[in-house]
């Protein structure tokens, strides 16, 4: 749990001049770009010169750049940072540059709740949470040598699914397995893939109800996988393992994709249970996240990971998709992210929403 106190890191706050912040990478020139549709300054934590890039899309571009040294050094700065009234946006390559340690006890007001960190990224913690609230996850396989179907092996804090393989035999996973890694190994779901975009709100009711505030499906894609996804082309995977090539699963891109409209109940009903347990658990999951799902043949989910912050699927969506369309017109995650900051310093609600 965080020591940081909202209250106090908000009491000195100039909360009618916020500044949206975030590190140069990942999703940020989304959240700057929303940020600036809802009439935020914004600022671009960056390490070196970052500003080439940025004049390649001024929309996206923030008003001012933070230089650091190194991403760790964040938290040296965070006095400068507050005197400017920064809002954090966190998103998954600034938990990874700073560390979750670093993270949790940095002292600015971060979007979100931060404790949603103890719970996603420990596997065994991530399960209570997921298959508490009644979500249905792929099997775990606690004794390798039970593998009798194809299983995925995922090694501990891998990166956007680096060193992952697939295995369909208890020799096939001795011969692939690194023994010094920890990881966890997870029946391989068959059937499609679907990353949901969720936004859960706990002080607006104007969406889809939760116990506390409600819930939106801001969009969905596929993420592009390298190599898995196209190596087919060279080859079927049984015939390239037999000469040494194995997939990979590093993520390289995102799709846009739409869900058949049937099964829309049904993501609204998990991204509720979803949040219903996380606000039991630890004070819920404010802000955006993300199932990780797959669609088997009797269209029935498997979630195999959640991602407790904006996503970089969102990316497709800078002027709105499929879905947020029906909500507002050129809704972004990002541009939402502002909307509840904004929300929120209207209605004296901040403390809700940050930590
Ligand atoms: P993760 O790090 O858990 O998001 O997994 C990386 C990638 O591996 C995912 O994007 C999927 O393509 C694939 N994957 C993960 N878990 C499973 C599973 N249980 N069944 C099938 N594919 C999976």
């Amino acid at each position: 749990m965080t020591e940081i106190n909202i209250h106090d890191m908000l009491t000195p706050y100039d909360t009618k001049k916020l500044t949206i912040a975030t590190v140069c990478s990942h999703s940020s020139l989304q959240i700057f770009n929303g940020a600036k549709k809802e009439g935020f300054k914004t600022l671009g934590i960056s390490v070196g010169e970052k500003q080439a890039f940025y004049k390649a899309f001024p929309l996206g571009k923030p008003d001012e750049f933070f230089t650091v040294d190194n991403y760790k050094d964040i938290a040296r700065f965070t006095e400068e940072l507050r005197e400017k009234n920064v809002v954090v946006i966190p998103h998954g390559s600034f938990v990874e540059y700073l560390g979750a340690k670093e993270f949790l006890k940095l002292d600015l007001p971060t979007f979100g709740n931060r404790n949603v960190l103890v719970w996603e990224s420990n596997r065994d913690k991530e399960r209570i949470w997921l298959e508490g609230s009644g979500v249905t996850m792929p099997q775990e396989i606690k004794d390798p040598k039970q593998i009798n179907k194809p299983v995925i092996v995922k090694y501990h804090g891998a990166k956007g699914g680096k060193g992952f393989f697939i295995a369909k035999t208890y020799d096939e996973f001795l011969h692939r397995v690194k023994k010094n890694k920890s990881y966890t190994i997870q029946e391989f779901v068959m059937g499609t893939r679907y990353y949901l975009h969720y936004f859960y709100s706990p002080i607006q009711t104007n969406a889809y109800p939760v116990s506390v505030g409600s819930l939106q499906l801001l969009s969905m894609d596929r993420r592009d996988e390298t190599t898995i996804d196209e190596v087919q082309r060279l080859g079927s995977i049984q015939e390239l393992e037999e000469l040494g090539i194995h997939p990979t699963f590093v993520v390289t891109g995102n799709i846009p994709i739409v869900m058949r409209e049937s099964l829309l109940p049904q993501v609204f009903n998990m991204g509720k249970a979803v949040v219903e347990k996380s606000i039991e658990l630890f004070g819920g999951v404010i802000g955006s996240f993300c199932l990780e799902t797959v669609v088997t043949e009797d269209l029935t989910f498997k979630v195999f990971e959640i991602s407790a912050r904006i996503v970089a699927g969102t990316n497709p969506y800078v002027s709105g998709s499929p879905y947020s369309e029906l909500i507002q017109e050129d809704l972004s995650t990002g541009r939402r992210i502002a909307q509840e900051i904004k929300y929120a310093e209207k209605h004296n609600l901040l403390e809700k929403i940050l930590s």
